[in-house]
């Protein structure tokens, strides 16, 4: 398929060889581990390419392939592998680019777990990591030594969602030949193009909004070809391989990526500007919105907004926030997002971050928008925090 139309026109068109699958509009679920040569010679040829010719399961059947094939086109690389979670993909890397004495820096809002990596399965090989201001900027380059090989980005932080200049960071890393790598979750490859500006190595939760409808668990490292050998190794010797059905529902999601992104900006955009009116709301931390302190970055390199968003309320006790969660009609609370489904959780950054003080005194909340009518969530939160008054 051409990779010439639009956006819109790709997300619907990319990985989609119905000549190759009996005129089939989507690409058919291949469960496999076996995969039977017809000759001795065949058997023993060296693949063609290793993301193209089907010779063992877990290294993808056509299913994984066209997968593959299409978030590479989104992202804007030249390959993508693909992971049974995004934590795995997270780890994938890592295990790629990292040795014993290396030195790793990594933003100080990034996801949780990939925090925990980094002080678990990385400090116990012998990789050092520093957690670095997501404010740094060009900055970075103060902390960059001689044993640094990889600075992890992600924009906009997890929980917090404070931007950062993804360019400079990566004109400051490419200068001392350090790898960029950004965990782009929240924008998906829809509403951030990371290989335009300067990441090296993109990764997706797919789990979140290329699935879009919380049933399945998968992750997508992407690549330039210039750092796939590396990637593509660790993938293989790590044994990941990503199931069938997951790859299929993944692939069926990513088709409807866009219309479902814009709904849930639109929808967030809705909700942030009603929390901003509340006297129950301390500040509303979403880029999209011009009084964020990351808005102008934002503007600058993104295409959008997500559905996921931040919500400091005033100091309230714990019993009366619990009063609001507990009892909301259409608000679920459970991790993960990216659903079409909204969620309402409490979440607690000053626990984890230790290069940055976050410095609210209420309570935070983290807010995913889904595909409900705003109207009617709406309702919701303000039965919510008539709650939190009653019980206040
Ligand atoms: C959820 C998430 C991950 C991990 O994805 P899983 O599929 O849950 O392992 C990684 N990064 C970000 C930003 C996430 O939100």
């Amino acid at each position: 398929m051409g990779s010439n139309g639009s956006e819109r026109t790709r997300i619907v068109h990319a990985g989609r060889n119905p000549e190759r699958q009996s005129g089939a509009v989507n690409p058919p679920v291949y469960h496999a581990s076996t995969i039977l040569f017809p000759t001795v010679a065949d058997l023993l040829a060296p693949p063609s390419h290793p993301l193209e010719t089907v010779r063992y399961g877990r290294r993808g059947t056509p299913s994984t392939f066209a997968f593959q094939e299409a978030v590479a086109e989104l992202e804007g690389g030249d390959r993508c592998l693909s992971y049974p979670s995004g934590l795995a993909a997270i780890t994938g890397t890592f295990l790629g680019f990292l040795k014993t004495g290396d030195h790793a820096l990594i933003a100080d809002t990034v996801y949780g777990p990939t925090r925990g990596v980094a002080n678990g399965l990385l400090a116990r090989m012998g990789v050092e990591t520093t957690f670095y201001d997501p404010a740094i900027g060009s900055g970075i380059a103060d902390l960059i030594r001689p044993e640094t090989k990889l600075v992890f980005t992600e924009a906009p932080g997890s929980l917090t969602f404070e931007m950062m200049d993804i360019p400079a960071v990566a004109q400051a890393a490419h200068a001392r030949g350090v790898t960029v790598v950004m965990d782009n979750t929240w924008a998906s490859p829809h509403f951030f193009k990371p290989f335009e500006h300067g990441v090296d190595i993109a990764i997706q939760a797919a789990t979140k909004y290329i699935v879009g409808h919380s049933d399945a668990m998968l992750g997508t490292v992407t690549v330039k070809d210039s750092h796939f050998e590396p990637l593509y190794k660790a993938w293989e010797q790590l044994g990941y391989a990503a199931a069938p059905d997951d790859i299929y529902l993944a692939q069926r999601g990513l088709r409807t990526l866009a219309v479902r992104l814009d709904q849930h900006q639109k929808t967030a955009l809705e909700l942030a500007h009603w929390f901003q009116s509340r006297p129950e709301v301390e500040r509303v931390l979403y880029p999209a919105l011009e009084t964020d302190p990351g808005h102008a970055l934002w503007k600058r390199d993104f295409l959008g907004a997500s559905g996921l968003f931040g919500v400091v309320l005033k100091p309230v006790s714990r019993d009366a926030l619990a009063a609001m969660l507990d009892n909301m009609a259409y608000f679920g609370m459970g991790y993960s997002w990216g659903g079409y489904e909204s969620l309402l959780i409490p979440a607690f950054p000053e626990k984890i971050r230790t290069a940055t003080h976050w410095a609210a005194e209420g309570p935070l909340l983290r807010v995913h928008a889904g595909l409900e009518d705003a109207a009617d969530l709406i309702a919701d939160l303000d039965e919510g925090f008539a709650r939190l008054a009653a019980a206040g």
